[in-house]
Parts: C-alpha cells; sequence; structure tokens
C-alpha cells in the first residue's frame, strides 16, 4: 500500500512522506535524522558531517526520551545510554555531540531512504562518511524544502515520532491500543494502562501526511502551522450520533482534514453525506493509515474490520445508514488533480 502512495507521481515530499510514515520502525533514529536535515535546511551539493548533524540529531532524541523511555524495540543501544546520560546532567553537550558522532549514526544512514524493502527513488543525500565524514546533501532535498508542503513536513514527522514512541512505551498488545480524538483540544490521545488518558500528538499533524498535506475534499494544500489551521473533518456528519446510527462515528477512520471551506464554506459540507467517490477516497486513506504500521494500523483494524474487504463492507454500511438517515449527498468542486 506505501507502493501506490509513492507511485502516484514522483514528487520529493512523497518520498520524504513515504520515508517517514510508512514502514515498520525498531528505532526512531529516521525521525531524528529528519527532524535534524529539516532543521539544518542544508544546501544541494553541502556535505554535512556527523559532527554538524550530531547537535539537533541528539537534541531531538534527548527530547523525546523525556517524552518517552523506549525509543527503540531492541536492547539499548550505546547511543541512547549516551542521550540519557546528558538529560540526567552526567554528559556535556560538548561530550554528547562527540558520542553522537562515533555511536549515533551507524544504521540511520544507511536505512534512511528504504520503504519495504527498497530505496525510495529520490535521494536525499549520499552517504560520503569514508572520504568526507558525512553526508552530502542532493538537489533532491533542496526541491523538498522549497515547496509549499516543506513547512508541514517537520509536524508531521514529530507527529509520527510521537504515535511510534507511544505504543512501544505502553507496551500493551496493539489490539488493544486505540488512539482517540479529543475534540476540544484536536489532540490523538490513549487511553493507558492504569486508565489514564494520555495525550499523544495533534490531531493535524497526525493527519496531514496521508492526505499529503492537502484537503481530503478539494485538494487544496493545507499549512499546518498558518493562521487557519484547517478543520478536523468527521467524514460522515457527526450528526448521525444524534439519530443512532454513528456508535463508532469518533474513530480516526471518520477524522480527515479538510479546508475551511468545504467544510463550512458557502457550498460546504455541513450535514451532508459524502458521494460514493468520496467514500472510496476515504478507503484509500484509511488503508494509508492501515499501512503506517502501529498505532494507527490497530486502531483502524479495531474499528473497521480486519481484511480489507471487511474495511471495505463496513465503510459501505455506514453509507447506507447514513444516507438513509441523511438522505442529500455532497459532492466538492476540486481545485486541483486528485492527490489520492
Ligand atoms: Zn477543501
Amino acid at each position: 500500500m506505501p507502493h501506490s502512495f509513492l507511485a502516484y507521481r514522483h514528487r520529493p515530499e512523497d518520498y520524504w512522506r513515504g520515508i517517514i510514515l510508512f514502514g515498520r520502525n525498531v528505532a526512531t533514529y529516521k525521525f531524528a535524522l529528519g527532524r535534524a536535515l529539516l532543521d539544518l535546511r542544508p544546501e544541494a551539493g553541502q556535505l554535512v558531517t556527523l559532527e554538524q548533524l550530531a547537535a539537533p540529531y541528539s537534541e531531538h532524541l534527548c527530547t523525546h526520551i523525556r517524552l518517552a523511555e523506549k525509543q527503540g524495540t531492541s536492547r539499548e543501544s550505546r547511543f541512547l545510554a549516551a542521550c540519557r546520560r546528558a538529560n540526567a546532567g552526567e554528559l556535556s553537550r560538548q561530550q554528547l555531540i562527540e558520542q553522537t558522532t562515533r555511536l549515533g549514526f551507524n544504521n540511520v544512514i544507511d536505512a534512511f531512504h528504504i520503504v519495504g524493502r527498497d530505496e525510495v527513488p529520490l535521494r536525499f543525500f549520499n552517504d560520503e562518511r569514508t572520504r568526507g565524514g558525512g553526508i552530502r546533501i542532493t538537489q533532491g532535498f533542496s526541491d523538498l524544502v522549497n515547496r509549499d508542503q516543506s513547512p508541514n513536513l517537520s509536524l508531521e514527522t514529530d507527529a509520527r515520532w510521537r504515535l511510534v514512541e507511544t505504543a512501544w512505551e505502553l507496551g500493551v498488545s496493539p489490539a488493544l491500543l486505540a488512539i482517540s480524538r479529543d475534540p476540544d483540544t484536536e489532540a490523538l490521545f490513549v487511553i493507558d494502562a492504569a486508565k489514564r488518558r494520555k495525550s499523544i500528538t495533534g490531531a493535524r499533524a497526525a493527519l496531514s501526511g496521508y492526505q499529503k498535506g492537502h484537503c481530503f475534499y478539494c485538494f487544496e494544500g493545507l499549512s499546518l502551522a498558518g493562521p487557519e489551521p484547517p478543520d478536523v473533518d468527521h467524514f460522515f456528519p457527526h450528526t448521525l450520533k444524534s439519530v443512532g446510527v454513528g456508535t463508532r462515528i469518533d474513530g480516526v477512520w471518520n477524522l480527515v482534514l479538510a479546508c475551511r471551506r468545504c467544510n463550512r464554506g458557502v457550498a460546504g459540507k455541513f450535514d451532508l453525506v459524502p458521494s460514493l467517490r468520496l467514500l472510496e477516497r476515504l478507503n484509500t486513506r484509511n488503508e494509508f493509515l492501515i499501512a503506517s504500521h502501529h498505532p494507527l494500523r490497530d486502531t483502524l483494524i479495531a474499528q473497521t474490520g480486519k481484511k480489507e474487504d471487511q474495511r471495505r463492507a463496513f465503510l459501505n454500511a455506514f453509507h447506507t445508514s447514513a444516507s438513509a438517515a441523511l438522505i442529500h449527498e455532497w459532492d466538492p468542486v476540486e481545485n486541483a488533480e486528485p492527490l489520492f
């Protein structure tokens, strides 16, 4: 499924999102390297040494270790131990940078571009550790940071990181891990073993990448950090709950990001039922969430079905009930060519 996401068009942000948002993670180094590169914004052709990368790279890891102890599925690495010691004040910043340069990049530079079994077709850097002590930035990376979608990517990377580390930290069976949304704060949360609500990350940043940063309905580009952030919209209107149809309506499977015009503009969606064409699109988007692995995968499976045909049947049945209750359908005017 990530391949259909990638195969559509060869834009730099599609490859970046493929790397960050999909695939099974055994550690969170990929996220840290992604964040470090987006922070540094090096130019095409520039050699970035491991020392230069080490500062933002280890800082992001130290921050995330404070949020969630577990940053990998295997035994503790010497590098993560160094980050912990830095957090405890036992290593100076300079010492941490030295340790990071020596130990922190062993696997991540080789693994960064791999999604599934293969590398994505566009590289953002080339490995020049033996010759130059660092990585050489490609034109692909410059193209990436000059795109409109670039400001969304750091937020999306962090949201994905939070989801993965939270799943590891809770350590519960993935089948029990259900991500929910708090409508007041637009945050995603889980209920932990002690039945406490644990906030994970913003719903917008978590959903954005799986819609390629565009409005679910009209494909207009969205800006997560802008003055008018997009709406988190119930695909099937929330009002269905009041007529007894929408028992599972608050699930992540039913949440999409929409521009304000589509959600509540003059010809907006409001309480209308999205067309069958849009239902197909929701199914595609939900399969992207499934392909992202835990914990969104597990949440979607718990809410809509174990197999793809079961999930389709679930959506279809929901659409039938929603149409019976609300009668009128809605279909948007699309401003850009379809992206998924
Ligand atoms: Zn829209």
